[in-house]
């Protein structure tokens, strides 16, 4: 019998449940089917393409970055855009993503990780996870330190209203090739770019850190999903901001950070300690030489309640 805690019953039974699949399988037909009957008009490509960009960093920058690492920080207002602008990606509310995300840290490929390509195969992991009964509740007890701002909460538990906000605004501006190809069709891309991150980069790319999972870093996945591909490196270290660890691990979403920084918006973004990138050179020589670098537990996730940013 599996430890309850760590493989919490819906994990375990693991049934499938068509109402979930039917929403994801309407979005599918909705932006790739509707994108066949529409004019492709200049501006709805060019919408497909800007909220494709903007989504995605809302979802690596802030889900990820901010909300389930709190790698750094920000006023109340400014969190709340993020989490705002992340809903509109259709990827659920920002605390049950954050504390999904928190349980695939802790658990990284063992028992207890929810979308694990090496236990469970290429699908499940990418998406076939989703549709497991249960999935779908929030994981309260992992994300006391966001639950406590009520705001955080509403949005959670009304996780539609920010992409129904957005599709309504495509179709108003833009018409028909607003909805299907600047909304539609841009949201199962997002959907796809971020769930190459539990699928492919567990499984494709190389490793620098023989970190306990099998995390890899790719540079085409980490282009495609501005920079999350560096996945060894931020299985290694969750709490820095950047996860391309060198100028050329590209990692657009760390520019981005780093520009609103300047800006003010954002502050305090964690670096990587120099013993992290002294540990990361030692293996990068083991690889080249032909040794396996000394195995290395990934850190893990943050402590809590210890949020102090939008107070
Ligand atoms: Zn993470
Ligand atoms: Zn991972």
């Amino acid at each position: 019998m599996s430890d309850p805690n760590r493989v919490p019953e819906w994990m375990e039974k693991r049934e499938y449940t068509l109402l979930g699949a039917i929403p994801f399988v309407v979005i599918h037909i909705l932006g790739i089917g509707g994108a066949f009957f529409v004019e492709w008009t200049t501006a709805a490509v060019v919408t497909c393409i800007v909220s494709y960009v903007v989504r995605l960093w809302a979802v690596t920058a802030g889900y990820h970055r901010y909300f389930s690492h709190r790698t750094f920080k920000t006023g109340r207002v400014f969190q709340f855009i993020l989490a705002f602008l992340a809903q509109t990606s259709i990827q659920k509310g920002v605390l049950w993503w954050a504390s999904h995300h928190r349980r695939h840290h802790k658990y990284s490929d063992l028992e207890g990780d929810m979308h694990s390509p090496v236990r469970d195969g290429f699908w499940f992991s990418h998406m076939g996870w989703l549709f497991v009964k249960g999935a779908d509740e929030t994981e309260y007890d992992r994300v006391k330190d966001l639950s406590r701002y009520p705001e955080l909460v509403w949005l959670n538990e009304h996780h539609l209203v920010p992409p129904i906000v957005l599709g309504v605004i495509c179709f108003v501006t833009m018409g028909a090739p607003g909805l299907f190809i600047g909304f539609f069709l841009s949201s199962v891309l997002v959907w796809h770019g971020t769930f190459t991150i539990n699928s492919l980069s567990h499984v494709f790319g190389k490793r620098r850190f023989e970190t306990t999972d099998d995390s890899r870093n790719n540079w085409l996945l980490a282009i495609v999903t501005l920079g999350e591909g560096w996945h060894n490196n931020h299985h290694r270290f969750q709490a820095s901001t950047r996860q391309g660890f060198y100028w050329w691990e590209f990692d657009i979403t760390f520019y981005v950070l780093k520009v609103l920084s300047a800006l003010g918006l954002v502050w305090d973004l964690r670096p990587v300690p120099e013993k992290i990138l002294a540990e990361g050179r030692a293996a990068d020589t083991d690889r080249k030489a032909g040794r396996t670098p000394a195995t290395v537990k990934g850190t893990e996730p943050p402590a809590q309640p210890a949020l102090d940013p939008a107070a």
